[in-house]
């Protein structure tokens, strides 16, 4: 079937909410019943919450099932090897096994049987199409391609709609700016890490403007960056190039939310193959989903084979930022903070990372953008004032003033107390995967 011009799949992506709640209650009874017959990981948690299959009778009915956790799935893969006690599927209908890149512990795989891979393949698709991916498009994929649920998945979604797939891979800056070069690639799937990373890398190494490199659109994920204001308008003047970003799950579906070229949020691409809830991450209360909700992202899945997940914890914590849009999508739009797991707390005040680097961003260009914050002590409480340390750029004269200008607008914006350190262009760690914006002093106190 030829997608339409504007959307990929306009039938679920302009769907009025009460019809997608009609669908997505009809396929939960269905993955219900799936659980109930097939999954020994769900079969016991029931029994131990005391609910039957009766219990489901209506969408809201989900609410009184308990949630899932990473923490469980992992306790399930050690103890029933290989895949965890939580598959639903026989082991000889997997076809291919991803990873979370999670930085604590072993590998958690996930596997997916050829239906899985064929939903995920497709809305994997939908959400770059909803970026602006198009037949005509060359895409370098500058990001990992190997365990990576968003690799071969991105490969064979970009492959779908018809453009051109080039697999690059990570840490082959060389390689991918003369891909760029010879084949007059227009695109590129990378983290914002990266595009960051590989703009300074094309003028420190080759001695090119990246933005006379030709790419137009930047398709970005994998961690928080891309949809944060100053950052992207880093990114954009870097590249001459238009950055939208995309947010999925290793565990639920490589990208489930992804931005229109409106640029005002992550649509929810994936009604008809995810229930997504927004809960009070301390009660575990389900939000409203209206325009300023904010809370941790909450999946269900809801026609999956081999990892079925009910109420899965994904540990992101977003903000809702609307429930319509110039483009015509129905699925509400949203910005990720950050993890709950990098959250800090400073006096009882919430602080994401992530927000520091905003603000410290939004000095551009008197400052690069590269951050680090230093914890002399284990978090979530850190003791005011928060330590960062920040880069500024060659031709800032005053930097007493510049950092008593940064402290200001911490205190402003974030509410907390920071006592910033102003170091030179080019003195913080470059990162090519995800970035590190805090650095654990007491683990390793002699480092730089
Ligand atoms: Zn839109």
């Amino acid at each position: 079937m030829m997608p339409s011009a504007e959307y990929l799949d306009r039938r679920i992506e302009t769907a009025d909410l009460k019809d997608i709640l009609q669908l997505q209650h009809a396929k939960l009874a269905k993955q219900l019943d799936y659980l109930f017959a097939r999954s020994l990981f769900y079969q016991d948690k029931f029994r131990a919450a005391g609910l039957g299959r009766r219990n489901y009778r209506r969408l809201r009915d989900l609410t009184l099932f308990p949630f899932t956790t990473k923490e469980e799935l992992r306790d399930s893969q050690a103890t029933h090897p290989p895949l965890g006690k939580h598959i639903a599927c026989e082991l000889g209908d997997v076809i291919r096994v991803h990873s979370s890149t999670g930085t604590t512990g072993k590998p958690s795989f996930v596997g997916v049987t050829r239906r899985d891979a064929r939903i995920w393949t497709r809305l994997t698709a939908r959400s770059f199409y909803t970026q602006g991916l198009r037949k005509s498009d060359i895409v370098i994929h500058a990001a990992g391609l190997t365990l990576f649920v968003a690799g071969l998945s991105s490969k064979d979604a970009i492959e779908s709609v018809g453009a051109l797939f080039v697999p690059i891979g990570t840490g082959a800056s060389e390689k991918a700016l003369m891909a760029i070069q010879l084949l007059k690639a227009n695109s590129m799937h990378c983290t914002p890490s990266y595009a960051t990373y590989f703009a300074e890398w094309v003028r420190r190494e080759a001695n090119l403007d990246p933005a006379e490199l030709g790419l137009k659109k930047l398709f970005c994920g994998a961690e928080p960056g891309a949809g944060i204001p100053a950052v992207r308008a880093k990114l954009q003047q870097d590249w001459g190039a238009r950055v939208t970003e995309g947010l999925g799950n290793a565990d639920m579906a490589p990208i489930i939310f992804s931005e229109c070229p409106e640029q005002s949020g992550m649509h929810f691409n994936g009604a008809d193959y995810v229930l997504a809830e927004i809960i009070d991450p301390e009660s575990g209360e389900s939000l409203p989903v209206e325009k300023g909700a904010t809370g941790e992202l909450v999946y269900t899945s809801l026609e999956r084979e081999c990892v079925p997940l009910l109420r899965f914890r994904t540990r992101d914590r977003v903000t809702v930022l609307n429930t319509s849009c110039s483009c015509g999508r129905t699925g509400f739009k949203l910005r990720c903070i950050g993890r709950t797991d990098d959250m800090l707390i400073l006096l009882g005040v919430n602080v994401f990372p992530s927000a520091v680097r905003d603000v410290v961003s939004s000095f551009h260009p008197q400052t690069t953008g590269q951050i680090q914050i230093v914890l002399d002590e284990p978090g979530p409480k850190v003791a005011p004032p928060l330590k960062v340390v920040a880069e500024h750029s060659a031709s800032v004269s005053n930097l007493v003033e510049l950092k008593r200008e940064i402290e200001k607008k911490i205190k402003a914006t974030l509410t907390v107390s920071a006592s910033v350190t102003l170091v030179a262009s080019g003195t913080l760690p470059r990162y090519e995967m995800k970035g590190q914006l805090v650095r654990r002093s007491y683990e390793n106190p002699g480092s730089v």
